[in-house]
């Protein structure tokens, strides 16, 4: 039986962390046997708010592909490509930008919050307001089945399935409206406390060498009651607790839940044994860095024949979508 086709996309703008590892980049691998997957490198997404800064995007591109191949992304498996590196993504987004209401865009829930979010930045762009189209043209390129989403992400592919309706009653049916892929994603603070994010300055990163990765475990911010060793301490509340849910056997996460409460364990020996959980966990992804990151030839050679695959498949949507719209 022919495979359902899988679609998503990640931004180059910084270091991959583990958020990314576990919120996304686990979930692209395991779903790499059940499905045909395109994961592309989200370069011209990138752009929409790291324009005046467009550099770190390339920097970032080569590290990122590093991270993914490191994780267990698949060349053999999934087709792994480059987003600017398909010139057909910027003809369709412009063809589907000709008939996505400006209403859907502005009235685009992810919009202002993203606004919010990125204050520092000057984002009150066009292209920032298109990106939903872009997001569109990326996904609809490849009539993807399914795209893998947490929640949040769900008006952005509302978006997308609405274009794609838009198209199919104006010109003929050529777009499948793709299907949300509803993925899990852990609970993984940063450092401090907030939201892991390379702008808060609180992530830990998979490049992290060990020395620093222990650092910044030793630095994290544990259940905010508890002043004294003394003191019980609730799991609950704890930033560490969840990192213990993810790296640590199921029956010592139990004993530490249990020994937390009671005031049996202190957050030091606690933060000790995360770490060498998340070291031995890191290990092998190590492993592959170093060995990547000395054969980048290796690398961008992957990167192109991902493209290359990708492109066929680009040129003949395109070749549809120009005689149904009869240009
Ligand atoms: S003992 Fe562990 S789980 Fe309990 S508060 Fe300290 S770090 Fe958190």
């Amino acid at each position: 039986m022919e495979k359902k086709r899988v679609l998503s996309g990640m931004r180059p703008t910084g270091k991959t962390h583990l958020g990314h590892l576990h919120g996304i980049l686990e979930n692209w691998c395991n779903l790499q046997d059940t499905y045909e997957c395109f994961y592309f490198a989200a370069d011209w997404h990138a752009l929409t708010s790291e324009y005046k800064n467009a550099a770190v995007i390339k920097e970032s591109l080569i590290e990122m592909i590093v991270d993914w191949l490191s994780v267990g992304l698949d060349p053999q498996r999934s087709t792994l490509f480059v987003q600017s590196w398909v010139m057909e993504h910027a003809e369709l987004h412009l063809l589907l930008s000709m008939i996505t209401p400006l209403g859907w865009l502005e009235r685009n829930p992810t919009y202002k919050e993203q606004q919010e979010e990125l204050a520092d930045k000057d984002i009150g762009t066009y292209g920032f307001l298109g990106y939903p189209v872009l997001q569109a043209a990326d996904i609809l390129m490849y009539k993807g089945n399914y795209v893998p989403v947490g929640k949040d992400q769900l008006p952005h592919l509302e978006i997308t399935r609405e274009i794609a309706r838009r198209f199919n009653y104006l010109y003929r049916e050529v777009f499948p409206p793709p299907e949300a892929l509803l993925t899990q994603v852990p609970n993984l603070g940063g450092t401090d406390g907030r939201k892991m994010s390379k702008s808060y300055n609180n992530a830990i990163f998979i490049s992290d060498p060990a020395d620093v990765l222990a650092a910044k475990i030793e630095q994290m911010i544990t259940d905010p009651q508890r002043g004294y060793r003394k003191d019980p301490g609730n799991p609950e509340v704890c930033g560490l607790f969840p990192y213990h849910r993810l790296y640590t056997d199921p029956e010592v996460v139990q004993e530490i839940d249990s020994t937390c409460r009671r005031a049996a364990i202190g957050c030091k020996d606690c933060k000790k044994q995360l770490i060498k959980e998340v070291q031995e966990y890191l290990a092998p992804i190590r492993e592959k860095r170093e060995y990547y990151l000395t054969h980048l030839d290796e690398v961008e050679h992957i990167m192109h024949e991902g493209t290359d695959r990708a492109r066929e498949v680009a040129r003949h949507t395109m070749a549809e979508v120009r005689e149904a719209m009869g240009m």
